[in-house]
């Protein structure tokens, strides 16, 4: 009996595998860098809750590394940092490394916008003794978890002249939030036996704005006067702007630790920036690397990548073709040989909801950061699905760095499943995989991660921008 479980023991060490969890092989001084390094991300999350919110905040990092904007037709130093700003909502870094271009770019593929409330373009209106916005939700949204929760209202208002007008409003602790009614549970017999995904329907995702009429005047009108009135005071529009705004509703609330032991971390906005962050944090970590590195955060993907703002845009082809160009190599050449990692956010196992997962291929939650060599549905529809060749590559690159990371495939098959950015990275004959922190609740207004996870996303990147 202890005769065959040693030899168990010693053929599962031997030939088996199974995931490495961070708490169980890290020593003090791991876990306290991974949780030493959660602040500087939370705080990213609560000063970039849109995807203009995030380029600002990230042109301000890379501004403190030394990066330099750039235009096409510039010449390129080696030891150059760039980044070009894509209309305020997408942005590329990159650094030229000291080794020939024609060995390709290492380039690591974030995206900064997220599921949230879109305001229409005629939003106002008033019923009932309440003033309202009407909305159109951006990205897959699970309705019913947009209700009765404290909204701020982010974006900008461009008026006909050309002026942006900037609006936050519901950050600061002394500023109002804006709200979406839901029904009491006394009146909901028939909403509350119909499926979530009827319960709430899209028309009824309307922004409580305010209830109190203009000074003086009394009718069905003056509740919309009155907010038309205050946002001219303050903003200098009229109801014509809303015409050509860019105006959301994002949950009001901070990042905060969660659970007692402060091992994860609660925010809107996890997917995508807790790739996003890490890939910055790694590039400017890694100007010893040898090689033309390159980070892109994208707008746009949670809507399909489309529009000149999204990874579909041929923008990222113009910029190698430039850089190429400035350093004397071959476009094709490039191309080729360049290496992408789609940082994006995988699916967690979550034990509430064991029956969706197949647990032998699920991320776990503190396994450390997650390859999905192929996501997409049913029989791999919509994926890049990685060559082997060049998830081994990875796998050798993240061994030699000693960093903990998990294969992690989204759910069951039949289930369901989602895309990334990786597939419009791969088809211009670039190798690319995804590598993402798996997310619990992902598209909640409120998502949690690992503060373990999340640290070794900065390390993958890291080795990924070195090997
Ligand atoms: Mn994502
Ligand atoms: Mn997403």
């Amino acid at each position: 009996m202890s005769e065959n479980t040693n030899i168990a023991t010693e053929l599962e060490t031997k030939l088996g595998y199974k995931k490495t969890n961070f708490y169980e092989k890290s020593d003090e001084a791991a876990i306290k860098a991974a949780y030493d390094y959660a602040p500087g991300y939370m705080k990213y999350l609560d000063d970039a809750k849109t995807e203009r919110e995030a380029v600002t905040v990230s042109i301000a990092m890379a501004e403190k590394e030394g990066y330099i904007p750039y235009t096409f037709g510039m010449e390129l130093k080696v030891g150059g940092k760039y980044y070009y700003n894509n209309r305020g909502r997408n942005l590329y870094l990159f650094r030229v490394g000291s080794e020939p271009i024609n060995n390709g770019i290492r380039i690591a593929a974030a995206h900064i916008d997220n599921p949230r409330i879109d305001v229409k373009q005629s939003p106002l209106y008033e019923d009932g003794g309440m003033a309202f916005f009407k909305t159109r939700y951006y990205g897959g949204i699970r309705k019913y978890q947009w209700v009765t929760i404290p909204l701020a209202l982010h974006g900008v208002v461009v008026k006909a002249d050309g002026e942006v007008v900037n609006v936050v409003i519901g950050e600061a602790p002394s500023d109002p939030v804006i709200y979406i009614n839901d029904l009491l549970p006394h009146l909901a017999q028939d909403q509350s036996a119909k499926p979530l995904g009827k319960a709430i329907p899209a028309e009824n995702l309307n922004l409580l704005l305010g209830t109190r009429p203009y000074p003086g005047l009394e009718g069905g009108n003056a509740i919309r006067l009155n907010i038309l009135s205050m946002l001219n005071e303050k903003y200098g529009i009229t109801e014509e702007d809303f015409l050509s705004a860019d105006l959301s509703a994002v949950p009001a609330d901070k990042a905060r630790d969660v659970g007692l032991d402060r091992s994860l971390i609660g925010a809107y906005g996890h997917d995508d920036r807790v790739c996003a962050y890490p890939s910055m944090t790694a590039l400017f970590g890694t100007d010893d690397s040898t090689h033309t590195s390159m980070v892109i955060l994208a707008d746009k993907e949670e809507i399909g990548s489309d529009g000149n703002t999204g990874m579909q845009c041929e923008l990222m082809t113009d910029l190698i073709e430039e850089i190429t160009r400035a350093l004397g190599g071959n476009f094709a050449t490039v191309k080729a040989n360049s290496k992408c990692i789609s940082s994006d956010v995988t699916a967690c196992f979550d034990p509430n909801f064991a029956e969706v997962f197949d647990r032998r291929n699920v991320s776990m939650l503190n396994c450390g950061v997650a390859m999905s060599k192929y996501t997409g549905h049913g029989g791999k529809v919509g994926t890049n699905d990685a060559p082997a060749e060049y998830v081994a590559w990875i796998r050798k690159i993240m061994a030699e760095a000693g960093v903990i990371w998990q294969a992690g495939d989204m759910g069951k098959t039949d289930v369901g499943g989602g895309g990334t950015v990786a597939k419009f990275i791969a088809k211009h004959n670039i190798e690319t995989v995804d590598l993402g922190v798996p997310v619990i609740a992902m598209h909640a207004p409120y998502e949690v991660i690992s503060k373990a996870d999340l640290y070794t996303a900065h390390l993958a990147f890291e080795a990924f921008f070195r090997a």
